[in-house]
């Protein structure tokens, strides 16, 4: 078992050293594809043996071979990042269809969270991408179908499996991307229409949130992506005037929060549900 956790979080390393071509690419618009991965002060192309993840950058002491300008440790922190995803998926969802689901859906999440931390940038090749894959997943593995499943009974109207499952993969991206919408389009009024408080990328994460979600999900991580950035916003605050004004990548907190949820909020859901006495 040890084994199999090990060569995870190998793939894990290697698809993050992936998802690190995709974060500093996408906002640009480059391909993902090529050219190879160059040095970006010296544009020498990586050598094959000094591209494999982590290992490389311990070896090369964290700075290119050939002008010795320092790499960023974010590369490395977004392989291991990854590694510890995918194990932690495995963990709690062990060889199953919700392993790949909650690995790709996780992978899609760690490149926004580092997009819109590094560059405020949601792109919408990614919530595209991912929106559809939700969808697709919909039909094969259920998606929560609450507060639907609920009211459709009480009008004596019940659905089948997979329709109750895309419908709460509709309903999930519904509530996520239009509370989204909703609320950025109070703030912009009020705020005069000076200045745009969640960008549209936000919208867009969470309707790819709500596909692989369903409702309640969705709902639980808006609520814990609004709660650290706000805990965070403050706590910053008071350490420094300075971050008054700064632009929050709100996306970052929505999108952590997201990775957490897919991971345990079924159990954080039933207690609270248990807790504020909605079930038995
Ligand atoms: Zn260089």
């Amino acid at each position: 078992m040890i084994i199999v956790y090990i060569m995870i979080g190998l793939f894990g390393l290697v698809f993050g050293s992936f998802l690190n071509v995709c974060i500093s690419r996408l906002p640009k618009g480059e391909s993902i594809v090529l050219p190879r991965s160059h040095c970006p002060r010296c544009n020498h192309a990586i050598r094959w043996y000094d591209n494999f993840p982590l290992l490389s950058y311990l070896i090369l002491r964290g700075r290119c071979r050939d002008c010795h300008v320092p790499i960023s440790p974010l590369y490395p922190a977004v392989e291991a990042l990854t590694g510890l995803v995918l194990v932690l998926t495995f963990y709690v969802y062990g060889l199953s269809p919700e392993f790949i689901k909650y690995s790709m859906f996780g992978m899609l999440m760690i490149v926004l969270v580092f997009t819109d931390l590094l560059d405020r940038t949601i792109p919408h090749s990614v919530t595209i991408f991912g929106m559809s894959l939700g969808l697709l997943f919909s039909f094969f593995i259920p998606v929560d179908d609450r507060p639907l499943g609920w009211i459709f009974r009480h009008w004596d109207i019940f659905l089948d499996g997979t329709t109750a499952s895309v419908a709460g993969a509709v309903a999930g991206a519904l509530v996520g991307g239009g509370l989204f919408y909703a609320v950025g389009e109070v703030f912009y009024r009020l705020g005069g229409k000076q200045k745009e408080y969640l960008g549209f990328g936000d919208v867009m994460l969470m309707l790819m949130a709500g596909t692989f979600f369903g409702v309640p999900l969705t709902l639980m991580t808006i609520l814990l992506g609004s709660l650290v950035g706000s805990v965070l916003g403050l706590a910053m605050l008071a350490i420094s005037p300075r971050y008054r004004g700064y632009q929050w990548p709100f996306g970052t907190f929505l999108g952590i929060a997201a990775i957490y949820a897919g991971l345990n909020g079924n159990w954080l859901l039933d207690w609270y549900m248990r807790w504020s006495g909605i079930s038995g």
